[in-house]
This record gives C-alpha cells, sequence and structure tokens, in this order.
C-alpha cells in the first residue's frame, strides 16, 4: 500500500471514529459523511480501500444520511475496521509524511504527480486543462472567486448587477420551456430567511445535476423579473466545508470529473512547492523600475487573496505579464516581416488624382486619409502592414482598388483575397465598374484615366479545372495584373512571380499562417488587411498587435442614420405591413434566418420553411426568393444578381451570407430570433442597408416577448447606436461569458488567461515595456530575457491564429 492512501485511510479513519463517538449525528463533517466519501472517491483515495468502498456502495439511496439512526453504530464499526489502523508512530520516525515521498525537493518542471495523494487518473484529467507540471498547476488562474467574505442572506438580497453569493439548499428543480424551442432549468432555492428562483436559460442540464435538498452555493446577477426577484444563470457548486472559512474562494475552469476542490488542494500544494522558484517574465530592471509585485508575490495572492481588491490587484500584476508576452510576439512578428529583403517602391503620385477624378463620388475626409497612409507606406523599403477597419459601407474597396492601381501602375501584381466565392465575384464586379465597365473582354479592362491597360482575373474553387489551370498560368507568367479569389490564391500551384501587393478582406477569417502564405508567393509584398468588424484598440493591439491601423470614421454623406426596431412577437404584423409598404414604392429588403446550431442544413432548412411562410403569408404578392449556403455557387450568384437587378423583392437568407453585399436598393433588413445573433454580426446584418439615400431600416424580430437579460440589453444597445465601434466596446464592457464581438473577441478570449480585453492600460502599458526591451534586444538573445522569450513563444503563431 502506498503512503498516500495510508494517510489518507488514517484521516478517514479518525473522522469514522470521532462520528462513532460523538453519536452518528452526522454532524462532523460540514456537508456531513456522504459529502466526505465523494470527495475520497472523486479522489481516487476509496481505490485501496476496497472494503470501506464495498461498505459506502451498500448504504441506502441517498447516503449515510439515509441510513437509520439505529443502523449508524454497526455500519461505522464495519467501516473502522475496514479501514487499515494507522501504522505506529515509531515506523515514520525516519520520513515526515507524505510530502517527503521522495528525497529530492520539488522542481517547477516536475510532473504534478509528484504530489502527495495526485493519482494517474486525475493527471490525465489535469492534462486536458493544460496542466502537467507543478509550475503549469501554480500559474492555473482562477476563473473568478466566490465571496464568502460576504455571503448572503437570501432576504438580504437585491437586484443588481454586481454577482451576489447565496448559500442554501434546492427546494425543486425542473426543465422548463422559455421559449419557443429551448428548454432551461428553473429551481427554487431555500435558506432559513427565504427562497428564490434560479434559472439557467439554454441549460435544461442543470435540472439534472441538481438534485432536492443538495446544498449549493450561488453566484451570480439578480433582477425583478415579475414582481419577484431571480437570479440569471447564476454558477453554481456543492457548497463544501472549506467555504465556511470566511475567505475568497477560487473558482478554477474544471474538467469533466475533476471538481472544485481537487484542484483547489492541487494548485495550492503546487504553488506552496514552486511559486518562488518561479523565473519571472519581467527583467528586474522593468520590475524595479515600475514598482510592480514579483511573480512568486503576485501569485500567492491571486490564488488565496484576503480581499476581491486584494484579488484584483493581483491579476493585474499577471495580466501585465501575459500582455507583455502577447506585445512581444506581435512585435516580433512584425520585425520579422519587414526585416531582410527589401519591399518595392509603389509610386503613384502621378496616378492617383486621375483615378480619384474617374470614381462617381468625391471622397470622404476619413478616405482621403486612409488613401495618405496607405500610399506612403507603399513607398517601401519596409513592407506595408496595414489593418484598414471601417464599418460596413464606409468605402474601403475604393482604398483597396488605388492600393492595388499602385502595384499595378509599378509593373508589379497584387491579389486580393476574400473569404468567400461571393465576396470575390463581387469585389470583381466593383472593380470592372470602376476600371470602366461590363464590355471588358477576357478581363483586359483599358481605363482611358490609366497609364495602361490592365488583366484582372477571378480564381474561385467554382471555377472547372481547366479555368483554374488557365488563370493560374496567366498570373505565373504575368498575364494577369489583378487576381481577385478565395483561399484558392493560396494554393501552392498558385504563383506569383512579382506580386507587390496583397490586399486581404475581412481579415478575421483569415490567421497569421494564411497571411504568410500569401506573402511567401511574392519577394516580399505589402499587406493591406481590411475589416468591417470594428475593432476596439485593446482587441486589435491584441490580435493585431504586429499591424498599424487605419479606420475610416466617417461614412460617405447623404447616408441617413438606419432606423434600428426590436419587434416583438406581437408587433410582427404591424412591421410587415411597414416592409409591405416600402415594397411596393419598388424598394427592397433582406430576410435573415435565426441561427439554428451549428449546422449548415439545418439552417439552410429553417430559411426554407420562413421562406415559404413568408410566400404563402405576409408577402404573398411579392417576388421572393431564397438564398442559402447550400446551394451550388452558380444558383447563388443567380439569385444575387437578380436581387441587385431588383428582379427580386424579398431575399429570405442564412446567417452565413456575406457581409459585404452591395445593394444601395434595399432598405429594410428583418433579422429573425435576432436575440441570438452577438451584438457584432447583428450589426453586420444591419451594414446591408443604408447604402443609398433612402432611409432604411433594421428590424429586430426576438422569438420571445422578453428573451434573456443579455440579449435584451444587446437588442436595445442596437436600437440606440449606429455606431459600430460604441457597439464594440459597449459589447466589451457589458459582456458576460459566453457573449463575443465576433469570432475575434472569442479568439482573443481564448488566448487570455488572467488580462481581459478591458484592461486598457495595462495593455498600453504592457506595449510600451514590450517596444522599450526590443529596442534594446531585438531577438530576446539577453540572458535577462530568457524566461520573457519563453513566454512570448505560444504566441509567436498563435495570435491571430486563434480567431
Ligand atoms: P465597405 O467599406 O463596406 O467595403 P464599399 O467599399 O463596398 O464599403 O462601399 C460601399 C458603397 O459606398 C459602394 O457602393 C461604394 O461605391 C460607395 N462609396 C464609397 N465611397 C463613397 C463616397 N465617398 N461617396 C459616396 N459613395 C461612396
Ligand atoms: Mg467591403
Amino acid at each position: 500500500m502506498t503512503a498516500p492512501a495510508a494517510s489518507e485511510g488514517t484521516r478517514l479513519r479518525r473522522v469514522l471514529e470521532r462520528e462513532l463517538r460523538e453519536g452518528c449525528r452526522d454532524r462532523i463533517v460540514i456537508g456531513g459523511l456522504d459529502r466526505l466519501f465523494i470527495q475520497a472517491a472523486e479522489d481516487g483515495h476509496l481505490g485501496d480501500l476496497p472494503g470501506l468502498q464495498a461498505l459506502i456502495d451498500r448504504l441506502p439511496a441517498g447516503g449515510y444520511r439515509n441510513l437509520p439512526h439505529t443502523a449508524r453504530e454497526k455500519w461505522l464499526g464495519a467501516a473502522i475496521r475496514a479501514v487499515p489502523a494507522p501504522p505506529p508512530p515509531a515506523s515514520s520516525a525516519g520520513s515526515h509524511g507524505p510530502l517527503r515521498r521522495s528525497s529530492a525537493p520539488l522542481a517547477a518542471d516536475d510532473p504534478i504527480t509528484r504530489l502527495p495523494g495526485l493519482r494517474g487518473g486525475m493527471a490525465a484529467r489535469f492534462e486536458k486543462l493544460g496542466v502537467r507540471t507543478l509550475a503549469d498547476a501554480a500559474t492555473y488562474y482562477p476563473r473568478r472567486f466566490n465571496d464568502f467574505t460576504d455571503v448572503r442572506k437570501i432576504v438580504e438580497v437585491t437586484a443588481s448587477v454586481d454577482p451576489q453569493t447565496i448559500v442554501g439548499a434546492i427546494e425543486s428543480r425542473k426543465v422548463q420551456r422559455f421559449g419557443r424551442r429551448f428548454g432551461g432549468t428553473e429551481a427554487v432555492l431555500r435558506d432559513a430567511t427565504g427562497s428564490l428562483r434560479l434559472v439557467w436559460f439554454n441549460m435544461p442540464f442543470v435540472a439534472k445535476a441538481l438534485s432536492e435538498g443538495q446544498r449549493i452555493v450561488v453566484s451570480g446577477r439578480v433582477r425583478h423579473y415579475r414582481g419577484r426577484l431571480q437570479m440569471d444563470n447564476p454558477e453554481w457548486e456543492e457548497f463544501d466545508e472549506a467555504m465556511a472559512a470566511g475567505r475568497l474562494i477560487p473558482v478554477y475552469p474544471a474538467t469533466q470529473g475533476l471538481g472544485q476542490r481537487t484542484i483547489r488542494k492541487t494548485v495550492e500544494q503546487a504553488v506552496r512547492a514552486v511559486a518562488g522558484k518561479l523565473i519571472d517574465p519581467l527583467p528586474a530592471r522593468v520590475l524595479e523600475g515600475e514598482r510592480f509585485e514579483t511573480l512568486p508575490v503576485a501569485l500567492r495572492t491571486f490564488h488565496n487573496p484576503a480581499s476581491a481588491i486584494e484579488a484584483e490587484r493581483a491579476r493585474k500584476q499577471l495580466a501585465l505579464r501575459e500582455f507583455l508576452a502577447i506585445q512581444v510576439a506581435v512585435l516580433m512578428r512584425r520585425a520579422e516581416w519587414q526585416g531582410g529583403i527589401v519591399a518595392p517602391n509603389l509610386e503613384f503620385r502621378d496616378g492617383l488624382p486621375a483615378y480619384v477624378e474617374s470614381l462617381p463620388f468625391a471622397l470622404t475626409g476619413s478616405q482621403h486619409d486612409a488613401l495618405d497612409d496607405l500610399l506612403h507606406d507603399l513607398l517601401g523599403p519596409r513592407p506595408m502592414l496595414r489593418l484598414l477597419q471601417g464599418d460596413v459601407g464606409s468605402g474601403k474597396t475604393v482604398i483597396a482598388v488605388a492600393a492595388m492601381l499602385a502595384a499595378v501602375r509599378n509593373g508589379y501584381q497584387a491579389a486580393l483575397m476574400a473569404p468567400t466565392e461571393i465576396l470575390a465575384e463581387q469585389h470583381f464586379r466593383t472593380l470592372s465598374a470602376i476600371l470602366g465597365g461590363e464590355g471588358a473582354l477576357d478581363g483586359v479592362f483599358a481605363p482611358s484615366w490609366f497609364a495602361r491597360p490592365l488583366r484582372v482575373l477571378l480564381l474561385t474553387g467554382s471555377l472547372t479545372a481547366a479555368q483554374k489551370r488557365s488563370v493560374r498560368g496567366d498570373t505565373a507568367n504575368q498575364g494577369a495584373d489583378i487576381v481577385i479569389g478565395t483561399h484558392a490564391l493560396l494554393e501552392d500551384e498558385v504563383e506569383f512571380p512579382r506580386l507587390g501587393l496583397a490586399v486581404v478582406d475581412e481579415q478575421h477569417r483569415f490567421g497569421v499562417m494564411q497571411r504568410a502564405r500569401l506573402r511567401q508567393k511574392g519577394a516580399n509584398p505589402h499587406l493591406l488587411v481590411m475589416t468591417a468588424t470594428p475593432i476596439p484598440r485593446t482587441l486589435a493591439l491584441t490580435v493585431y498587435g504586429d499591424l498599424e491601423v487605419t479606420t475610416i470614421d466617417e461614412l460617405p454623406p447623404g447616408r441617413k442614420p438606419i432606423e434600428t426596431s426590436w419587434v416583438t412577437p406581437l408587433e410582427r404584423d404591424f412591421a410587415y405591413a411597414g416592409v409591405r409598404s416600402r415594397l411596393s414604392r419598388g424598394e427592397q429588403a433582406f430576410v435573415i434566418c435565426p441561427l439554428v446550431e451549428d449546422s449548415d442544413v439545418l439552417d439552410a432548412r429553417s430559411a426554407e420553411e420562413e421562406f415559404q411562410r413568408l410566400r404563402a403569408g405576409p408577402f404573398a404578392d411579392y417576388r421572393l426568393a431564397l438564398l442559402h449556403g447550400r446551394m451550388p455557387g452558380k444558383e447563388k450568384d443567380a439569385i444575387m444578381s437578380q436581387f441587385a437587378a431588383a428582379e427580386i423583392d424579398l431575399l429570405v437568407s442564412t446567417s452565413v451570407i456575406e457581409v459585404g453585399i452591395d445593394v444601395p436598393n434595399a432598405t429594410t433588413i428583418i433579422i429573425e430570433g435576432a436575440e441570438r445573433f452577438g451584438l457584432s454580426q447583428l450589426h453586420q446584418f444591419r451594414g446591408r442597408v443604408g447604402r443609398s439615400d433612402m432611409q432604411s431600416y433594421c428590424l429586430l424580430f426576438s422569438t420571445d416577448e422578453e428573451p434573456g437579460p443579455d440579449a435584451t440589453m444587446r437588442l436595445k444597445a442596437m436600437e440606440r447606436t449606429n455606431d459600430g465601434f460604441e457597439l464594440a466596446e459597449v459589447d466589451l464592457d457589458l459582456r458576460g461569458e459566453g457573449e463575443v464581438w465576433g469570432r475575434l473577441q472569442a479568439g482573443a478570449n481564448s488566448m487570455l488567461r488572467v488580462a481581459r480585453l478591458t484592461d486598457r492600460d495595462l495593455l498600453y502599458r504592457a506595449r510600451a515595456i514590450a517596444t522599450d526591451i526590443l529596442l534594446g534586444d531585438p531577438q530576446l538573445g539577453r540572458p535577462e530575457h530568457a524566461q520573457l522569450r519563453k513566454s512570448a513563444e505560444p504566441f509567436l503563431d498563435r495570435a491571430t491564429e486563434a480567431n
């Protein structure tokens, strides 16, 4: 028998003996003996105590608690006999208990299995959380804290957005339907002072996990609902004895079969053993200069804070280190991209005025500024690395075209990569229009205002093999000046001997590696990435820290702000009537169908149903069409062209349909099931209208009269503002878990373990420190920067990869 089991056995035996001595009243351990048994089983301690295990298995349903008082004494006697007696004191003279199991002191890189009582099975579960070594465990950060310095009685609970913590027993729980389709859990929690309704939206499984009479601790927001208080989507866990001490108890990200207690214990042991031995990535010079706390101090405090203020201060110390690692990584990547070979000089001063003159509109001030930034970068010799962000409809395309023309003007090729075929095709049409029209043969254009004729080709996955071959051949032999395409551009067979500029549209769908592949096709091309997702600065610096950012923050003149309204089921018919009157005037509308699941098939089916319903009902007198991601490319294209030509009044589509679609005559967008979409997506959908001087409308149809609190906040924010940057910041500040600013934020959030995107000051500080350090030691080759380099490594190719 191994030492830890013996020691656990000893502990269990002592508890059982005391229970027997004190009259079998089950008052020895908070939560009762059953709680102790469950924990022992969870921690793998019963494996070596088969006799006890068998006795526990024989307990009635509900456990020791339900064993009649008269039967307890006998059961305890048997249980005590089933646990080996503690070893005589003499035998432990040479060792001081389990911690000294091995004579070598614990090192940071040792596996956690060197900790006493941690068995192989547990180690495998820890591995799932990315925790293998003691250092990993010591830096495994709490997701939040349960504040036992401030446990409320139910009678004290008030409506508030700040989370409140309550301990109570489950009185009842059931699966409940809140919407048309999705079930959740409703439960009643009771303590000595009263009862409180708990609601978990979309989480029917919680009902199964709870049992009546179970003592749990919940923490969450409380609001008034129909005249009573209710806690929404609380975090919860079973109450355990350690919580009674009146501290902040860390709550760690957990996994199946690995409970909070085991994680807490392991982390605590690891911190004690190795926190002092971890090397701080912050160089000592910076640490002193900025008066930061040392790593061990911050770690110890963060895992075991005495107050919320202390926890937050420690978190910031650790967050700074995390941001620093990311900033070092993105800045090194930037240096690498810009180092080495010289980028071409794409001078365009002579051609620009004629191009701008040829456009059917005057550029906005913002567009002029963006052009200045870009054309300056394109002079080389350092390759441009620029992110052009601007809300949908702000007119990024004409800017990108100017840059591409600059490349062509200087004898180089330009590539424009879009995330989908529809967008690639739309860019091709836009470019055709700018270059002088439809009639161009074989992709050759000869605008009178440009120095020479140029050839523009389209390369997408839906071309035939022969067509692709021909486009590739022309590209390789410099028979193409501009190539627009999808991911197909990245394929190995595609060669761009004179690629001078790569433009990537809707960057957040591409990662660093794809960018790198595009770059490798040319000598050392300039890079322009564009996004319509308004990215808050903290987010941009985190995931696009290697890019310089230009923002177009002005819409073309004459655009009227879109009127946005949240429409509940009861107001629907009235809203449809408004849409019909606009369709009758010759305007057009989009209907976006709700997100069903992460499934093309189901999405397509629900769009089909909606299409049939609208065609048979409210829009029977109009021309309707359906568009979804599972249709063949040709068919999609045909429908889009018909819609663009106003041969279709109302287009029903799934949410996968591209963000950049430009149909100025479309003035209404209806978003069905709007409560299911995140703010960024709602805002992008809305950007499909409001592209002319006509008044446009965005109707957010919710499935329920009262969607959940988060959804309500989103819908109201949409009604309040049209400014994407404001929405992005709102989203960032209000965000509850699971609510993200598009995939981008999801990517950033999966990257950040302790820092938050709302830690703006910390991020700027980290950026400044990183810049400063790299200035003196660009490769981080100095010994005092070795640990910083190590901490940056995971981010070197991950940063934008994560999204
Ligand atoms: P996005 O930034 O979303 O890619 P586009 O480049 O597609 O926007 O531009 C949206 C629409 O606005 C297009 O029809 C474009 O021709 C038009 N546009 C662009 N700039 C201006 C401007 N300065 N004045 C008027 N219309 C403009
Ligand atoms: Mg666009």
